[in-house]
């Protein structure tokens, strides 16, 4: 009995994503659960979504039916937060993915001018998809600018609304995070200068959401040549770099890029 139970269990593993090894069974407990076991674990990476497909731009479409496959082949959405209490949130028979967003452009977070959430934005859909599958939590994090030279990229660019968009995805249980001030290059500008940008960053965050900010995402994945300058960040992202195995490195998780490419190249998704 057991055996039939651990044997479907590896057959749909082996079929939901050929990237990531059956873990050795656990010894068949008297439990009725069997635990898949997974080694290694994705963090996507979404920039604008919106209209056409691009390289930096994931359709509504095409982000709907990412959150499908996620969903069919068991995959279980974390904060990356959550990472710093382990894997234990993640039911019996799930996978660990992080979803998340960088550049807070308003094609993530937008209000329609009647005042509605709009369905097309990235917080509409998984607002939606969580209402349709009410066991996929709302978590992703939002890695956020707050003043560049494009407006629309400006915290979810709608000003008057953007306290209230950190306030709410906050509250819906999604994460906060850092992608510095002015999309500042970190390997560009003094240690100094840095500091300053992240400083002036969390101080603006901390009037609207009241968890810390442990996660940054540094832009373009480049990194400070004084490391200390992350010192207040637990979490850091890189841009690209494939599936973390389970014992990650915190100051570099790597991403895949949600696009067609690498949905077929790290999860063989449409490769037929
Ligand atoms: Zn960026």
């Amino acid at each position: 009995m057991n055996k039939i139970i651990v044997l479907l269990a590896l057959t749909l593993l082996v079929g939901g994503c050929s990237l990531h090894q059956a873990a050795p069974p656990p010894p068949a407990a008297a439990s009725a659960h069997v635990k898949i076991a997974f080694v290694k674990f994705p963090v996507l990476e979404y920039h604008m979504i919106g209209r056409p497909e691009g390289r930096w731009q994931r359709t509504p479409e095409n982000f709907r039916s990412d959150l499908e496959w996620l969903y069919a082949n068991n995959y279980y959405p974390l904060n990356l937060r959550d990472l710093l209490d382990g894997f234990g949130s993640v039911p019996a028979g799930k996978r660990p993915v992080v979803l998340t967003f960088d550049d807070s452009t308003t094609g993530q977070f937008n209000y329609l001018p009647d005042g509605k959430l709009d369905p097309e934005s990235a917080a509409g859909i998984l607002k939606a998809f969580h209402d349709k599958y009410p066991d996929w939590p709302l978590k992703a994090t939002f890695f956020v600018l707050v003043e560049t030279s494009a407006p629309s990229h400006n915290l979810f660019g709608q000003p008057e609304l953007a306290g209230r968009k950190l306030r709410e995805l906050s509250a819906w249980g999604m994460e906060i995070g850092a992608h510095t001030y002015s999309h500042d290059r970190l390997d560009k500008i003094s240690a100094a200068a840095a500091r300053r940008s992240l400083d002036r960053e969390l101080a603006t965050l901390a009037k609207f959401v009241s968890a810390e900010v442990v996660s940054l995402s540094v832009p373009e994945g480049k990194y400070p040549a004084d490391l200390s300058v992350l010192a207040k960040f637990r979490l850091v992202t890189e841009v690209a770099g494939g599936l973390n195995p389970v014992k990650y490195d915190p100051l570099h998780i790597k991403r895949i890029q949600a696009i067609d490419a690498e949905w077929r190249k790290f999860f063989r998704r449409g490769a037929g």
